[in-house]
């Protein structure tokens, strides 16, 4: 049993408590208790805000190789994927295992403890299945308990290079390793995936151009008999609505909607464009939707209409997808902020609502709703935030959490713990030396 006495902390509403206990009993807390206004002699004191784990709900780690190798000139989205689609050419299990350690190290350091790795390199480049055809997840898995961050593996369908009004296309030579077979040769393999306390397995589809109508009604069919997670990418772009209506005659979340995809199982991530027919299905069947508003930025996607698919019924998550920044904080208030430059008004979101879909309803949306708040029972996953640094000095508790949405950034996290061990304390990394750690696998991947 440890003891954790918190000079701030956020159990849920609009402020902040002073002097908040945490009480941690193997990987839960046993205790959670306010108004305890001195630590206690044994209790490890935190200085700052601690708040529930932050949870990443869309990442794809080997994205993070590719951070200022793209993000200059007038390419598109697509002209992006090619770039992505040669950095995965040279994945290997080793690789990816030194490559995803690094990451997830450098998301527990941001404070983003809960992790959904939505993971589509599967097999060899020529699509031929490794000996262990789990090969390239187990890596992922592997990567994630070395650095201390709970993951729930997405492990994602992906069956056509694409699609147009005369049908799907084949996969092309750099998508044949994402691949399975067939839908049942996909789950055979992902029924193999282990689990463990700190990791779930839960399903995704890639996307309406990746996975024909017979497959998505598969994989919801699987997932819901499950109970576990299915996330898919939806309507990031445009292009994708406009394949969609010339060969089914309606759009991407439409087709979702037919083939039961939708629901409250279901996490969509971006929903970029959708109209209003499509939100008021999204609400409707309370399907979650993650928004990934650093990445939307970078490959000039749009800005998703998050306040309105709230509204109508949707819980948000974030996610930091292609890792142009890992920063929860960046995610969360990006959502309210690029919707006041969409709509020139303020205050769609409020804080709470912001902390919420970084915490628990990102938990949740991965499969962990027994986690991302600090109350008995819960998993024991938290984090701190400095409040003396120069971008938060001067806080005070009515505003402290404002301050930390509005202008805390990654490197104001000085203490991680996730399922009662820490990972993260004064800022370093307990287990992983995370910079030299990514600087050392990125140049392996990209220049060797
Ligand atoms: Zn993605």
């Amino acid at each position: 049993v440890t003891d954790y006495w918190c000079e701030l902390a956020w159990l849920g509403g609009a402020t902040a408590t002073a002097g908040v206990l945490l009480r941690v009993d193997g990987d839960r807390f046993a205790a959670v208790t306010a108004d305890v206004q001195a630590p206690p002699a044994d209790a490890e004191r935190l200085a700052g805000l601690t708040l529930p784990a932050l949870a990443n709900a869309h990442s794809h780690a080997f994205h993070r190789a590719l951070r200022g190798r793209t993000q200059v000139g007038t390419w598109s989205f697509w002209t992006w994927r090619e770039q992505m689609y040669r950095a995965a050419a040279r994945l290997t299990p080793e690789r990816y295992y030194r490559l995803a350690r690094a990451v997830f190290g450098e998301m527990a350091l941001a404070g983003l403890a809960v992790v959904g790795e939505f993971h589509y390199v599967h097999h060899q480049p020529d699509g031929t299945p490794y000996d262990d055809p789990n090969a390239m997840g187990l890596a992922l898995l592997e990567a994630a308990r070395d650095a201390g961050v709970r993951l729930t593996l997405l492990d994602t369908l992906y069956l056509h290079g694409g699609l147009d009004a005369s049908g799907y296309r084949e996969l092309s030579a750099s998508q044949r390793r994402f691949g399975d077979r067939d839908v049942e040769s996909w789950a055979a393999r992902v029924e193999a995936l282990p689990t463990t306390p700190t990791a779930r397995i839960g399903a995704a589809a890639h996307s309406v151009r990746a996975v024909d109508p017979d497959a998505l009604r598969y994989v919801a069919a699987w997932s819901v008999a499950r109970g576990a997670p299915l996330h898919i990418h939806l309507s990031e772009q445009a292009l994708e609505n406009e394949q969609c209506r010339a060969l089914h005659g309606c759009s991407p979340t439409e087709l979702l909607d037919a083939t039961g995809v939708l629901g409250a199982q279901c996490t969509a991530v971006h929903a970029t464009h959708v109209d209003d027919d499509d939100i008021e299905r999204l609400g409707v069947t309370r399907t979650r939707i993650c928004a990934c508003p650093t990445t939307e930025r970078d490959l000039a996607d749009g800005i998703g209409p998050f306040a309105r698919l709230r509204a109508a019924g949707c819980t948000l998550a974030i996610g930091t997808d292609s890792h142009a920044v890992i920063d929860g904080f960046e995610e969360a208030r990006a959502i309210e902020l690029d919707e006041r430059l969409a709509t020139g008004c303020r205050g769609t979101s409020s804080v709470e609502d912001l902390l919420v879909a970084a915490t628990s309803e990102g938990c949740a949306s991965v499969g962990w709703s027994d986690t991302g708040r600090l109350t008995t029972g819960a998993l024991a996953d938290f984090v701190t935030v400095g409040l003396d640094s120069v971008r938060l000095t001067g806080t005070n508790r009515e505003a402290a959490l404002a301050s930390v949405l509005y202008a805390a950034t990654a490197a104001d996290v000085t203490d991680v713990v996730v399922g009662g061990n820490p990972v993260v304390r004064g800022g370093v990394h307990a287990r992983v030396d995370v910079a030299p750690e990514l600087a050392a696998a990125i140049a392996d991947l990209m220049d060797s």
